[in-house]
């Protein structure tokens, strides 16, 4: 089935979240989420090619409002992204966002797209993605800590990407772990719910935290972390919002996206600011060592950052060159001479009157 996005002068193709879904059942979740980690990891491969700013955030007591620009030159993308740990106390979900890409030559959107659904799948393939390059060699189990929205999107991701073929999860609302569990029930996945932190560390050699709480939490704490693991810490995105002991954080190498972001608000921000870190990019181009021994903890102290965004993007749209899966949306004005938008209301009311 082939369909033609609108051209450049007339109609913004829209992906609402039915489309999305509709996008990720026909591609196949798993599927899709290894094509992200894929889109992903070529764009960290050109990082220094991008406009980089950590994300415009607007604090209130109850979350937290995000823009997250970024431009190769060519494209241009945004999301706005809210963050709200208590949102699902009201039956919302505690992050929900929509993006745009658009055209640097003519600043026209190419695109504008629910992004809650595409976040969850890119967090998760960044995840993985970040992981196949840091984990111990062999990894098959992971501990899944904090079962909410972003929960089986990283369980999926890291057995798409990265080998892993058992999840132990845990959180502290157990129906969150039985909704979970039974989400992954046919995943090919063997996913054991534990009744505590440490009983879902036990024995996995990756340890993914993704939990909402807009506090200093521990979730893990100092004893919970043997040698050797991979540790994938989400949750803490924010200023005042982190997971792991600090204790963690000074026997692990820690590996950032884009390190002026990850200071103001990833678990590093309990460290000294000019405490070492890594960024990704350069592992993933070979120019920082990644893991460099059996017993080295690897932690990604992930904050979500805007070329994972634009990545998405980019994907959703080349998708849709063959896949029906949006609406055109008559977001630009467009008068017959550029310079007579007055006259493009006037015939339109001269045109309503002789209705
Ligand atoms: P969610 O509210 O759907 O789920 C969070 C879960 O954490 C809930 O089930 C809650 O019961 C559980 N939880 C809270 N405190 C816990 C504790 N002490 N121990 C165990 N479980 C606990 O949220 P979500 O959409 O799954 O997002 C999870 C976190 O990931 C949020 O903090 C969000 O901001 C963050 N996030 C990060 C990125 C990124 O790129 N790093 C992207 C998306 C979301």
């Amino acid at each position: 089935m082939t369909t033609h996005l609108p051209g450049p002068f007339s109609l913004v193709p829209f992906v609402s979240v039915d489309d999305m879904m509709k996008l990720v059942i026909d591609i196949g979740v798993e599927q899709m989420l290894s094509e992200l980690a894929d889109e992903i990891e070529t764009d960290f491969r050109r990082w220094e090619l991008f406009d980089k700013t950590p994300r415009v955030a607007a604090h209130s007591e109850q979350g937290v409002i995000e823009l997250m620009p970024t431009s190769d030159g060519e494209a241009y993308g945004f999301k706005y992204v809210n963050g709200h740990p208590g949102n699902t106390h009201s039956g919302r979900q505690t992050v929900t966002a929509f993006g745009v890409l658009a055209d640097v030559a003519n600043g026209y959107p190419l695109l504008l797209s629910e992004m809650t659904l595409l976040t969850a799948l890119r967090t998760a393939a960044t995840s993985a993605m970040v992981a196949k390059h840091l984990m111990p060699k062999g990894a098959k189990t992971m501990a899944m800590i904090g079962n909410g929205a972003q929960s089986e999107f990283q369980s999926l991701a890291f057995k798409a990407v990265c080998g892993i073929t058992r999840v132990q999860m845990y959180d502290i609302d157990a129906k969150a772990t039985a909704k979970a569990v039974k989400n992954l029930n046919d995943s090919g996945l063997e996913v054991v719910a534990c009744k505590t932190p440490e009983e879902a560390v036990q024995g996995a050699e990756i340890i993914t935290t993704c939990t909402a709480d807009k506090q200093y939490a521990t979730i893990l704490s100092d004893n919970m972390v043997g040698s050797g693991v991979h540790i994938n810490a989400i949750g803490g995105d924010c200023p005042g919002k982190t997971e792991l002991h600090r204790d963690i954080l000074l026997r692990s190498d820690i590996f950032v996206e884009f390190p002026e972001q990850t200071r103001i608000e990833g678990e590093i921000q309990q460290l000294d600011p000019d405490h070492p870190v890594t960024e990704m990019w350069q592992v993933i181009n070979g120019q920082a060592a990644g893991r460099t021994s059996d017993r080295q903890i690897t932690l990604f102290d992930s904050v979500g950052f805007a070329t994972e965004d634009f990545s998405a993007l980019r994907y959703v749209r080349e998708q849709l060159k063959t896949r029906p899966y949006f609406t055109n949306l008559d977001l630009l004005a467009d008068p017959d001479d550029p310079r007579d938008l007055f006259g493009m209301v006037m015939r339109k009311q001269a045109k309503m009157a002789a209705e």
